[in-house]
């Protein structure tokens, strides 16, 4: 399967900077592997995730996210095509990474979400085992899609939810569409898709005093709840740390409740586990700001635009486009930007840092 090595630096320079740049270009060796090769970058980590924005679009407008008249949309004639998405995710599936989740925006918003589903999971890893398809969404149109969606190939989704109160779900995300989720979330508990994951963003003053009602809940609809510190990363620039509910506290409150049990194992997953009582059911804490989990990252994005970002802060972006449009689209020019990518990775996000820069782009064109 490996072709020549890839030699870098003869290429046109589509990396934007867009900021703090992560690591100088000059300094790039020419020599990062060749097609089929894993692709690691320089603090060892071995990269096996691709998160796939598939739209910036969304069906709510949540605080958090985006301002109320929704930000600048991506212009139409800039979001990939399913022949160009294809076409990454098979040269990432040859090196390796193996695990695809289908973002936003919202994914239910794309028209041809089902045949996007087909098509990525019909690829499969250098050992021949299909790759593993998972979807982040809001849950709104999931009674229509769903049944669709599991024949075509989806295994897991993760549905965001971050209150069970109708007047709070309307002010949070300016829509009032709580049935809608709530249905969503019943179909998928239906579907059998498993583990079924919920995740909440806790914020002090919103949500705070929910915590122990969102996880019962996620029990009773057989979920895992998974808690995420709120994040720098709204629209607005406006995140400010003293809103966010800590990991610690996050625990503080479930402990009141439950017996918790942290759970082994972890690996590259955002996510800390801990058991409820004596188990089976689990709930998760996303602990990006007071917890970072930066060292066994293992995940890159591709924005709804062509971009590749090492990171979810990342302020640096390889672009993609130009190769997947340009004259020679070549599987090995698709191949050497992610190794370009990935090797510009830094250890961290650095949130917790002066130097911190929030990233440009917004959360709804990043994809979680
Ligand atoms: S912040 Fe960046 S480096 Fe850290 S876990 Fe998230 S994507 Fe990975």
């Amino acid at each position: 399967m490996s072709a020549t090595p890839i030699v870098l630096g003869a290429r046109p320079d589509p990396v934007r900077e867009t900021g703090r740049s992560e690591t100088p270009r000059a300094a790039v060796p020419q020599r990062l592997g060749a097609l089929g090769d894993p692709i690691r970058d320089t603090h060892g980590r071995v990269h096996r995730d691709l998160r796939i924005s598939l739209t910036d679009r969304c069906s709510l407008r949540c605080t958090y996210c985006m301002p109320e008249q929704g930000n600048e949309w991506l212009a139409r004639s800039s979001i990939l095509t399913l022949d160009e998405i294809e076409r990454v995710a098979r040269v990432a599936a040859a090196d390796g990474i193996t695990t695809f989740r289908l973002t936003g925006g919202e994914p239910l918003l794309r028209p041809d979400i089902v045949e996007v589903v087909r098509r990525l999971a019909r690829i499969t890893g250098p050992d021949g085992t299909p790759v593993e398809l998972a979807m982040t969404t809001n849950g709104i149109r999931l009674p229509d899609f769903l049944p669709g969606l599991v024949e075509a190939g989806l295994r897991r989704l993760n549905i965001s939810i971050d209150t069970l109160r109708r007047d709070r779900f309307a002010d949070l995300t300016r829509r009032d569409r709580l049935a809608d989720v709530l249905e969503g979330i019943a179909a998928a508990a239906d579907s059998g898709l498993r583990p079924l994951k919920l995740n909440a963003v806790a914020m002090r003053g919103v949500n705070d005093d929910e915590l122990v009602d969102l996880v019962a809940f996620a029990v009773a609809h057989d979920a895992q709840l998974r808690f995420i510190e709120q994040m720098p990363l709204d629209a607005g620039h406006t995140w400010d740390r003293s809103t966010m509910v800590t990991r610690e506290e996050i625990l503080a409150a479930l402990s009141a409740r439950w017996a918790l049990t942290p759970v082994p194992g972890r690996g590259g997953a955002p996510a800390e586990r801990w058991t409820l009582d004596d188990g089976p059911h689990t709930v998760g804490v996303i602990a990006s700001v007071t917890a970072p989990f930066c060292g066994n990252c293992d995940r890159l994005r591709l924005t709804a635009d062509g971009q590749l970002r090492n990171c979810l802060f990342s302020t640096t972006e390889y672009d993609l486009v130009p190769i997947l449009r340009g004259a020679d689209p070549s599987d090995e020019a698709i191949d050497a930007m992610l190794r370009s990518c990935i090797h510009g990775k830094l250890p961290g996000h650095a949130i917790n840092d002066p130097s911190f820069l929030q990233p440009e782009r917004g959360m709804n064109a990043i994809g979680g």
